[in-house]
């Protein structure tokens, strides 16, 4: 089982960039390619999407399973909030490495698979909304951020930036289900919501991909951050060393499938 930290060197593995961490690049993923290669690459970042309500729910997430995706259950790092997550899965360093070891939301300073890519000479773009993790770590780099108010907005900038086709890698964050998680408890009819949104979102995302990028070869990739688990009074949180909070489903699809 791998480490959500993983996902940096696997991502900049398939654009030829070597790890610069010492963070295993994932094996499997770059299998879903004909040659281990991408010449474009989605990542998309649904929030605390847990194993165990993926394994317990899992119908919800039929729109996304329906591509056939590989299916990995990864650790996330503590304390698992979502700064902290985020910049382990796109700097491949433990948060005593990379320096968010609490819910702060400060630039970082070390490398990053942005930097990375900048530095290959490719274009990384963040969609992401308002002041989440997301928007703010990853700030300062010479590269497109687009910041919206709600998920559909970033979804549907996504959807034009993949016909677009102006850049390498798109990563891309949705926030809603952490948020009915929170207000109204993980499995809250809110929540399921929620969940079914994101695994839509993620369909409609490599659907439209593999329309705009045919010929190419591509990944995509639903990576959430870390898990959640239900609190007193009917809300729910995150942010412990405890297996609802620190296991969560990352679905990957590549050109190379035979279904796509
Ligand atoms: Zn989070």
């Amino acid at each position: 089982m791998y480490n959500i930290r993983s996902v940096c060197p696997t991502a900049a593995a398939l654009f030829g960039i070597g790890a610069f961490t010492d963070a295993p690049a994932m094996e499997e993923v770059p299998a879903l390619t004909k040659d281990g290669r991408a010449d474009r690459v989605l990542l998309y970042n649904p929030d605390a999407v847990a194993w165990w309500i993926f394994e317990k729910y899992r119908d919800l997430f039929a729109p996304a399973l329906g591509l056939d995706p590989l299916v990995l259950r990864m650790e996330s790092v503590m304390p698992s909030v979502t700064p902290v997550c985020f910049a382990s899965m796109y700097s491949g360093l433990m948060p005593a490495d990379h320096g968010i070891r609490a819910y702060v939301k400060p630039v970082l300073t070390v490398k990053t698979l942005f930097d990375a890519l900048i530095g290959a000479g490719l274009k990384p773009a963040i969609c992401s909304t308002g002041t989440d993790s997301i928007s703010m770590i990853f700030r300062e780099r010479d590269m497109d951020y687009f910041i919206f108010d709600t998920p559909e907005e970033v979804n549907a900038k996504v959807e034009e930036l993949i016909r677009g086709d102006r850049h390498d890698l798109i990563v891309a964050y949705n926030g809603n289900y952490d948020a009915t998680m929170h207000g109204h408890g993980p499995e809250a009819k809110e929540s399921l919501a929620a969940l079914r949104q994101n695994a839509e979102a993620y369909r409609r995302l490599t659907d439209t991909a593999s329309r705009a990028w045919k010929g190419k070869r591509w990944v995509t990739g639903f990576l959430p951050d870390h898990g959640c688990h239900e609190i007193d009074g009917g809300f729910g949180s995150h942010g412990l060393d405890m297996e609802e909070d620190m296991f969560v489903v990352h679905l990957w699809k590549g050109s190379g499938q035979i279904s796509c």
